[in-house]
């Protein structure tokens, strides 16, 4: 379901706009539906009044918790069941974030993610990204959304942008706490600044080498990382709101002196920061963790050169924790 598709089946059933918008905050705050003020002119009428069980039933179905996995850092993996069945990811990060998923399966098949292995399953609708941050917040409190989960957001843009102006428009999250996370499109530098709700952008540059980012990323559009570096400051100065650079350090593929020399060079007076990611081990997949202690390192030599850089953990290491996985282990146990 897409979230137009829902605000026109409340304006077929009489809803004005601020009824609209108060149904709509409602579902965001997990409260009943016709819970708000209730002032005489925002009674809800009653063909809208009579639909709202059913419709509150389809709402909690778009997105249902199949299993949850705590985790010793504080995040909390989901297992989202979708109405048809489906399952995605939406991790709880610590600090009131939650990192949500924009599509079963994902097409550009980095070579070191589960969920890229199966290509792109289907799309999720706007309404089912939105319900996974209602599902989040029944877990605990939600002021981050980050698009960062399974699927790459560029490829289902529409729906995206349709939940990030959801979220920014009748949710209490500050634009710059919902973050869209990409490998690089020219069409997300295109239609970001046009929003209404402007969101904060994370670019998954994982290497400095044109070459290696295309074995890497292999189905990422052809972009070198001085034009993507090139795109994501333009886009941070008219927002201000820096650019979080992801770089997933995979041992002695991208965590040379070679590659920090070439962050340097990319991101020397740039508005951003660089977070480094050490590679979460998969048994499935032939890479490898660098050691953390030397990634630190590599960290604090990009920092005393004026790179504003943090050594992040894959949230939730230690339930199966890369992107995909806990989906991946979910099917081989219960295949469809
Ligand atoms: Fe897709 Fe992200 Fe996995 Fe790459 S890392 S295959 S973009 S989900």
């Amino acid at each position: 379901m897409r979230i137009e598709e829902l605000l026109q089946r409340l304006q077929a059933l009489g809803a004005k706009p601020t009824h609209q918008a108060r149904v709509m905050r409602a579902w965001l705050q997990g409260q009943p539906l016709d819970s708000g003020p209730r002032a005489a002119e925002n009674v809800l009428p009653l063909a809208l009044r009579q639909a709202l069980p059913e419709l509150s039933a389809e709402l909690s179905a778009l997105a249902a918790l199949g299993s949850e996995h705590p985790a010793e850092d504080g995040s909390a993996r989901l297992l989202v069941r979708l109405t048809d069945g489906q399952m995605v990811e939406s991790v709880l990060l610590p600090r009131d974030g939650v990192c949500i998923s924009s599509q079963v399966g994902c097409a550009v098949g980095c070579v070191f993610c589960m969920t890229g292995r199966d290509g792109l399953l289907r799309q999720l609708g706007s309404a089912e990204m939105v319900a996974q941050v209602v599902l989040a917040r029944t877990r605990r409190k939600v002021r981050k959304v980050v698009f960062m989960g399974m699927g790459e957001p560029s490829h289902n843009l529409d729906n995206v942008i349709e939940a990030i102006e959801t979220l920014g428009t009748y949710g209490d999250i500050g634009h710059k706490n919902l973050v869209l996370s990409t490998v690089g499109d020219l069409r997300v530098f295109e239609r970001l600044p046009q929003m209404q709700v402007k969101p904060a952008l994370a670019l998954s540059l994982h290497t400095t080498k044109t070459e290696l980012r295309a074995r890497l990323l292999p189905k990422a559009p052809p972009m070198t990382p001085e034009a993507l570096v090139e795109l994501g400051e333009h886009y941070a100065r008219a927002t201000g709101y820096p650019i979080q650079y992801q770089w997933t350090l995979l041992k002695g593929i991208n965590d040379g002196m070679d590659e920090m020399e070439g962050i340097v060079r990319l991101l020397s007076g740039k508005f951003a920061m660089m977070n480094l990611i050490p590679y979460n081990t998969v048994e499935e997949l032939d890479f490898q963790r660098p050691d953390w202690e030397q990634a630190s390192e590599l960290g604090r030599w990009l920092h005393r050169r004026g790179i504003l850089t943090k050594l992040r953990h894959s949230a939730g290491q230690d339930v199966d924790g890369g992107c995909g996985q806990l989906r991946a282990r979910s099917i081989r146990l219960h295949p469809r």
